[in-house]
C-alpha cells in the first residue's frame, strides 16, 4: 500500500526537479541568444558606421560638389567640395536647400525632374564676391518600386573656364581694336592719295609718311603678338647659358644712345660685373623694352639709369630707373597686363603696342624670376626684374 504512494511522490519530485532544470537551461539559452543578438546589432552598427565614413571619404575626395536630398528636398549629405563652393560651414543635414543656400534656382531645378526627364542640368552664376560659375546636374533617386526617393545633385565649377573664355574674348576684342586704328588710317590716306592728293608731291610725301608710320605700327604689333603667343603657349625655348649682365647692358645702352639723345636723356650704365643664367637675346629684349619705356615716358632732358645687385636666394635684381612723372599707385599692379596703358593717347603717340611689359613679365617668369614696378608720382619710376645668379665676377686686376 505504501509503495505505490512512495513511487508517485518520487516521480512528482523528479518531474519538478527536471522542470526546474529545463527552465534554467531555457533561461540560459535566452540569455545567450540576447547577448548574441546584441553583439550582432553592435557589429552591424559598426559596419554601417564604417561604410558611411568610407562613403564620406570617397565623396569628400571628389573635386565636384555633391548633394543628396530626400523626397522633401531636405539635405541628407553634402560633400566637402560642395561646402567649399557655397562657403557653408554649418551642418546642413535635414535643412531644406532653400533654407541652407538661398539659391532659388536649385529647388526649381529639382522640381523640373520628371519621369520623362529624369536628369536635368543648368549653369548657375553665384554673384559672390568672388563671382562663380557652376554647372549643376540633378537626377532622381528611385526606390525598388521606382518611386522617387530623393535627388542627387553634382556641381562642377566652371569659374576658371569662364574666366579663360572671357580673357580670350577680351584679348580678341583688344587685338581687333589695336589693328583697326592703324589699318583705317592707312586705308583713309591711300584713298585720299588715289583721289588726287598723289598729284601734289608735298602733300603726297606727308601722307605717305603717315602710311609708313602706321604700317610700322602694325608690324610692331604683330611681332609683339607673335612673341606673346610663343611665350604663353610655352613654345619658346630658352637658350640658357652664363651671361655677363654687363655685356648686355652695354649693348642696350649703345643701341639706345641716339634715341635718348633725341630726347636729351642721359643714359647711365651702373650694372656691375655679375653673371646670370639666362638667354642673352631674351634678356636683351627685356632691357630694351624697359629702357625704351624709360626714355619714352620719362622726362625730356632727364636721366635713365641701369643697375643690378645680388639678392638673396642666388638671384640678381636688375632695375631701370627714370626721373619722369612716375606711375599712379593704382596702376602699378596692372602695368604688366596685356594692352594696359596708363595714358592711352601718350602710348599710341609714341608708337607703343601696350604689350611691351607683358612680354617682359613672361620672359622673366620663363627664367624663373619676377618683374615689378615701383614709383612715386612726380619722382620717376623703377622697373625691376630678377634672374638666377651664377656667380659674382671678381673685378680684374690691372
Ligand atoms: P606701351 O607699348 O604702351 O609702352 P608697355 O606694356 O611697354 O606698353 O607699357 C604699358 C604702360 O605702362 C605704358 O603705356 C605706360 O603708360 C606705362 N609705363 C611703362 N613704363 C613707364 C615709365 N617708365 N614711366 C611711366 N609710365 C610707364
Amino acid at each position: 500500500m505504501m509503495w505505490p504512494l512512495l513511487i508517485a511522490v518520487v516521480a512528482v519530485v523528479a518531474l519538478l526537479i527536471a522542470r526546474q532544470r529545463w527552465r534554467k537551461k531555457l533561461r540560459d539559452c535566452q540569455q545567450t541568444a540576447a547577448t548574441e543578438l546584441e553583439k550582432l546589432r553592435g557589429d552591424q552598427q559598426e559596419a554601417m558606421q564604417q561604410l558611411r565614413s568610407r562613403q564620406q571619404t570617397v565623396f569628400d575626395s571628389m573635386t565636384d560638389g555633391l548633394l543628396l536630398l530626400d523626397a522633401h528636398q531636405r539635405i541628407q549629405l553634402a560633400n566637402r567640395a560642395f561646402q567649399q563652393m557655397f562657403a557653408v560651414v554649418a551642418d546642413l543635414r535635414n535643412r531644406t536647400v532653400i533654407e541652407a543656400l538661398r539659391v532659388h534656382e536649385l529647388p526649381a531645378l529639382v522640381d523640373s525632374i520628371s519621369s520623362e526627364k529624369p536628369v536635368v542640368s543648368q549653369e548657375l552664376k553665384l554673384s559672390g564676391p568672388p563671382e562663380r560659375w557652376l554647372e549643376v546636374n540633378a537626377a532622381a533617386i528611385l526606390d525598388g518600386a521606382r518611386d522617387r526617393e530623393g535627388t542627387i545633385m553634382v556641381f562642377h565649377d566652371l569659374t576658371r573656364l569662364k574666366q579663360f573664355e572671357r580673357a580670350r574674348q577680351e584679348f580678341i576684342a583688344n587685338v581687333s581694336h589695336e589693328l583697326r586704328t592703324p589699318l583705317s588710317l592707312i586705308k583713309g590716306y591711300v584713298e585720299t592719295l588715289l583721289d588726287g592728293a598723289k598729284d601734289n608731291p608735298e602733300v603726297a610725301a606727308k601722307f605717305l609718311q603717315t602710311v609708313a608710320r602706321n604700317a610700322e605700327r602694325l608690324r610692331l604689333l604683330i611681332e609683339d603678338l607673335l612673341t606673346i603667343s610663343e611665350l604663353e603657349s610655352g613654345q619658346m625655348k630658352l637658350n640658357l647659358q652664363p651671361v655677363a649682365l654687363r655685356s648686355v647692358s652695354e649693348k642696350v645702352v649703345a643701341d639706345f644712345r641716339a634715341r635718348a639723345a633725341a630726347r636729351h636723356v642721359s643714359l647711365n650704365d651702373e650694372v656691375p660685373a655679375l653673371t646670370v643664367l639666362a638667354d642673352p637675346d631674351r634678356i636683351e629684349q627685356v632691357l630694351c623694352n624697359l629702357v625704351d619705356n624709360a626714355i619714352k615716358y620719362g622726362r625730356s632732358g632727364g636721366e635713365v639709369t641701369l643697375r643690378a645687385r645680388p639678392e638673396e636666394h642666388d638671384l640678381v635684381e636688375v632695375g631701370v630707373t627714370d626721373d619722369g612723372p612716375g606711375i599712379p599707385a593704382e596702376a602699378l599692379d596692372r602695368l604688366f597686363e596685356r594692352f594696359y596703358r596708363v595714358d592711352k593717347g601718350r602710348s599710341r603717340e609714341q608708337g607703343g603696342t601696350g604689350l611691351g611689359l607683358s612680354i617682359v613679365k613672361h620672359i622673366v617668369q620663363n627664367h624663373g624670376g619676377k618683374a615689378w614696378a615701383a614709383s612715386e608720382l612726380g619722382k620717376g619710376a623703377t622697373f625691376y626684374f630678377t634672374l638666377p645668379m651664377l656667380q659674382r665676377e671678381e673685378p680684374r686686376q690691372s
